[in-house]
């Protein structure tokens, strides 16, 4: 039987102790860590991803600052809020919930976040410190929790294979970085132009997968011994939520693997909250937080 990296059991632990650590601070007489959340529109998906977000806030006690804005909001007045968010002393981090309705300029948002507040990593000064490896950046909470989890089970990276399967900038890319930025181990990312992505998956030590394709990866396409993070979510017709990666015949053949629904899910929101009280201590002046060392 294949390790399971039980990101939903992680994840509960790392809220204790975040939740620990937000008493101690705000007994010393601070005020909790505050994370504003934009929503434009109301695309289902999200409004779910942003509840669960806002919960999780709840129980480590940042509070969640919720800025829920109608689908046709201008461009301008979105980035006037960003502004506002920018300038005020009592916010720490900003999250812009994605994709926004498209005729907002989503890079021109992004770019608009303090990069100092931007809890997602996705401002291209971040994205700039992630790829030259310097020490303050602020990692996306996908690939941070992925990091997270893989160090906590233990799993050896350093000079392994590591295929990454799907290029986004939220996900597959800056996973990439990540192994890349301290020469790590040696990385390959795959997308939708790859001609043969058998041959990339079936040599990985370690396997990434962040696509949307149910049944994407079979076990013919991995090695023995292999660590598989599956990072897709996919609704099936019948209702089942599967990742990418064909689990059952997969792990007949891993060494460890994340399991969809209960992996790598609940270490993203368990990032962001991570990423938020890091944000928090270092404008206290405390250093920031163990678990965003990358
Ligand atoms: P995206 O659509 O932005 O990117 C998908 C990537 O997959 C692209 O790089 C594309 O080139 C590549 N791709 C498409 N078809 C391919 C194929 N046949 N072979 C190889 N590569 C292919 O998606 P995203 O935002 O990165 O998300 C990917 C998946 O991960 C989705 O299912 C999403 O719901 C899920 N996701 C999960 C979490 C989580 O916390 N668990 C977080 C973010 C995204």
């Amino acid at each position: 039987m294949p390790i399971i990296l039980d990101g939903k059991k992680l994840a509960k632990k790392i809220r204790e102790e975040l939740k620990k650590e937000v008493d101690e601070f705000t007994s010393k007489g601070l005020r909790n860590p505050t994370l504003a959340v934009i929503l434009v529109g109301n695309d289902p998906a999200s409004e779910v991803y942003v509840k669960n977000k806002r919960k999780a806030c709840d129980e480590v006690g940042i509070k969640s600052l919720y800025i829920h804005l109608v689908e046709d909001t201008p461009e301008e007045e979105l980035l006037r809020i960003i502004n506002k968010l920018n300038n005020d002393e009592d916010v720490d981090a900003i999250l812009v919930q994605l994709p926004l309705p498209k005729h907002i300029n989503t890079q021109k948002v992004i770019s608009s976040i303090s990069p100092e507040k931007d809890v997602d990593g996705f401002h291209p000064e971040n994205v700039g410190k992630l790829a030259t490896g310097m020490k303050d950046v602020i990692v996306p909470c996908t690939p941070l929790g992925i990091w997270i989890l893989l160090k906590e089970y233990n799993i050896d990276t350093f000079k392994k294979d590591v295929v990454v399967v799907g290029a986004s900038n939220i996900v597959g890319k800056p996973m990439s970085l990540l192994f890349l930025r301290n020469e790590e181990a040696p990385v390959s990312v795959c997308h939708r132009n790859t001609k043969d992505l058998k041959h990339y998956t079936q040599n990985a030590d370690i396997l990434i997968v962040a696509v949307g394709k149910p049944n994407l990866i079979t076990s013919d396409m991995v090695k023995n011994g292999v660590v598989v993070v599956d990072v897709g979510i996919n609704r099936l017709e019948d209702g089942r939520l599967v990742g990418d990666v064909d689990f059952e015949n997969v792990k007949e053949k891993a060494f460890a693997i994340t399991p969809v629904p209960g992996g790598v899910g609940p270490m993203t929101v368990a990032s962001l909250l991570v990423n938020t009280v890091s944000i928090y201590r270092q404008k206290f002046g405390y250093p920031k937080h163990p678990l965003t060392e990358v």
